[in-house]
């Protein structure tokens, strides 16, 4: 649970967090619960806006989802289900979906309910990946570069946070659909995996740059034509500095803006107007309806090894909470999970 709520302007910590015992129970409700036994969490840098205290701008988190301490934080899993009193589900099988940081999960209520999906247990494929590349991940990653996006082949596309979960898929879909990508990431090991494993075109460390608008100049001498923004803030900036007419910002998410409130970018909307900018945000669950098709694709791209499944996995509930300050340190490959138990 949620020991202390954050600061606006701070870094979370492990002693934010603390493990609690508590007995669930099954209710005979209209929707019928489900009580699941938690097999792989996903670890998400989105938690720490849940975590704030106040916030000026995430009117719209705080008011639909802000964790109070003693609060369970619910995020997406797969699991088992121990026991159901709701038709569509029975003792046994396997589910995806917001299940919690904690062993058990009752899932209840319409939305909760809504999201929970079986698993078919005869797939070739690790039920980890049901967490991150054929998860919410693997979804935001594709929902966002093809619909928001719109990749044409040819196209220049830079991806920020490009070895982490999303990110590298991002850079991955854009290299199967005949795009030029560059990546930047947090680390030397990060930057050459990024060329040498995943196929991108180029990619640089952003710690080591001074000047993001010049780099990104360095790197696209013939503009942007899409920018996967994870990250906000300056590098946004720069990257807004060195779009083609007509670009197309996908603002997935702003991890560097998180913590601290005064990294928020201000971009340069003269650029904006005069280049016909899209800058366009989105969040995952406006792609659910094309969940199918991006599984089916996606299975054939790791099936025919088209595409690389990055996954970065610690073992135990106690890993949570140094699993979640880590990725905002940046100590994550792709997708950061924890396993809760074996199967
Ligand atoms: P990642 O696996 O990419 O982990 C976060 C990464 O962000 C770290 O590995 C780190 O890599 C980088 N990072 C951390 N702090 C900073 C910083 N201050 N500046 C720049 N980079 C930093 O996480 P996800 O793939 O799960 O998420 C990526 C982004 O997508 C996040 O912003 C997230 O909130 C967003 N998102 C949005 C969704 C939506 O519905 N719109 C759904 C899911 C995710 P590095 O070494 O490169 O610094």
């Amino acid at each position: 649970t949620v020991k202390n709520q954050l600061e606006r302007d701070a870094e979370p910590k492990e002693s934010d967090f603390e493990f609690k015992n508590t007995t669930i129970s099954l209710a005979l409700s209209d929707d019928g619960e489900v009580i699941v036994q938690n097999l792989y969490v996903s670890i998400d840098p989105y938690q720490i806006n849940r975590m704030k205290k106040q916030s000026s701008s995430h009117k719209a988190i705080k008011s639909s989802s802000a964790l109070s301490p003693g609060q369970v934080i619910d995020a997406y899993g797969v699991g088992r289900v121990v026991a159901s009193t709701n038709s569509k589900f029975e003792k046994h099988d396997l589910v995806a979906g917001f299940l919690g940081w904690e062993e058990y999960s009752l899932i209840q209520g319409e939305f909760k309910l809504s999201f929970l999906r079986k698993l078919e247990t005869s797939t070739d494929l690790p039920l980890s990946h049901q967490v991150g590349v054929l998860g919410l991940s693997g979804l935001t990653a594709y929902g966002g570069f093809y619909n928001v996006g719109r990749p044409k082949k040819g196209d220049k596309v830079f991806v920020s946070a490009a070895s982490g979960s999303v990110g590298n898929l991002v850079g991955q879909y854009a290299k199967l659909s005949g795009c030029y990508v560059v990546g930047s990431a947090g680390n030397k090991q990060k930057v050459e995996m990024l060329k040498d494993k995943l196929g991108f075109d180029d990619a640089f460390n952003y710690k080591d740059e001074s000047d993001l608008t010049s780099t990104l100049q360095r790197y696209f001498p013939d503009g942007i034509d899409i920018y996967f923004d994870n990250v906000g803030s300056k590098m946004l900036e720069a990257a807004i500095a060195n779009m083609n007419p007509f670009g197309r910002v996908v603002a997935c998410g702003a991890v560097s803006e998180y913590a601290y409130e005064t990294n928020r970018a201000s971009p340069n909307m003269i650029d904006v107007i005069y280049r016909r900018l899209s800058i366009q945000g989105f969040i995952t669950p406006d792609y659910m309806k094309d969940y199918a098709e991006f599984a089916s694709i996606t299975s054939d791209y790791i099936r025919s090894a088209k595409l690389h499944v990055l996954e970065d996995i610690s073992i135990g509930l106690e890993s949570i909470p140094s699993a979640f300050v880590g990725i905002l340190r940046g100590d994550n490959i792709g997708k950061k999970m924890v396993q809760i138990v074996e199967r």
